[in-house]
């Protein structure tokens, strides 16, 4: 339990990070925000195509220092029924709404928090969404380490028993200091805990590495990030995505503007990719959004993002 000096300097911190915030952008709660078909390279060394949508639902409580998820949230819950129809409009606009009707094995259904938040994704509509994921091997959605129990239980039952269900986790980072400052309200004990009790079910994990978070200096970055790495496949991750921490969300620009944030250089993301894959402990992307801030001004940046691309699907440090 947190003591009061400990809780009201978190609610503190809470209230600073909001105060930052730039406005949110209008969504709709009858629709996901976004929804794709990428490439990626699946547990079973293949390259297959994976849907993810974006799903529109109510912000995550918990209000991380470098959050910029947000963004896309409504300030109330969606009401019931809201979530599958998000799910019918993007299948049917990415045609994957008919089973054996089409490729796609996997799925990821990233709602911008945690999907097993009650306020969040409403538990009563897990039927119906489980319904409409039949059509997929591999389900995976995205939850806060302290929001892991009986309710993935009971969405799991109600997927097919051939279904893979994995959990996607955010660890950000192994750095204990930098972990409690950035206000995610849990330790790497109870990320670990967390991925321990999935793993243990038989459910996937996946993690969440951020690079170069606030208040870390750049020439520790890549070490932190692979630190993360080891203690998130320790811990059961079977594959990870590290980060490239961003500004944006007003408190990590105002951290940038006062020294304490830069963004890693492509190079670290680069350094972390080729020290992550020689772990040999499962796959490891680098997250490639966005990736042309990081650009040098030597003009490389191109053909060096287009060589991480190739290796994040190829799994391969050429
Ligand atoms: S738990 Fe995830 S979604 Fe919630 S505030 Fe933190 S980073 Fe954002």
């Amino acid at each position: 339990m947190p003591t009061p000096s400990h809780r009201e300097s978190q609610v503190s911190l809470t209230a600073v990070i909001r105060a930052a915030r730039p406005s949110k952008a209008p969504v709709d709660p009858w629709r996901p925000y976004a929804f794709l078909v990428e490439p990626e390279h699946a547990a079973n060394g293949c390259v297959e195509e994976v849907a993810t949508l974006f799903l529109t639902n109510r912000e995550c409580p918990f209000t991380c220092l470098y959050c910029d998820l947000w963004k896309q949230t409504l300030d109330e819950r969606v009401p019931v029924g809201a979530i599958p129809a998000q799910i019918e409009y993007a299948l049917s606009q990415l045609g994957l709404e008919r089973e054996g009707g089409h490729s796609v094995r996997t799925i990821k259904l990233y709602n911008s928090g945690n999907f097993f938040d009650p306020q969040a994704i409403p538990p009563e509509d897990y039927p119906a969404i489980a319904a409409l994921l039949r059509p997929f091997d591999t389900v995976i959605v995205e939850n806060h380490p302290k929001l892991c129990g009986e309710r993935v239980l009971e969405f799991r039952g109600l997927l097919p028993g051939a279904t893979t269900l994995e959990v996607a986790l955010g660890l950000e980072t192994a750095h204990p200091q930098i972990l409690e400052q950035m206000n995610k309200q849990m330790t790497a004990d109870d990320f670990s805990a967390a991925a321990r009790w999935l793993a243990a079910r038989d459910i996937a994990v996946r993690a969440f590495i951020l690079l170069k978070p606030p208040y870390m200096r750049q020439e520790e970055c890549v070490d932190w990030a692979v630190r993360s790495l080891v203690l998130a496949f320790d811990s059961g991750a079977r594959c990870c995505t590290v980060i490239p921490t961003r500004a944006g969300n007003g408190m990590m620009d105002q951290l940038q503007l006062a020294g304490d944030f830069s963004p890693p250089p492509l190079s670290a993301l680069e350094a972390v990719s080729q020290a992550g894959l020689k772990l040999n402990r499962g796959r490891v992307f680098v997250d490639l959004w966005d990736v042309e801030k990081l650009f040098p001004a030597d003009g490389t940046g191109p053909s060096r993002a287009k060589r991480l691309q190739a290796i994040n699907l190829s799994q391969l440090f050429t």
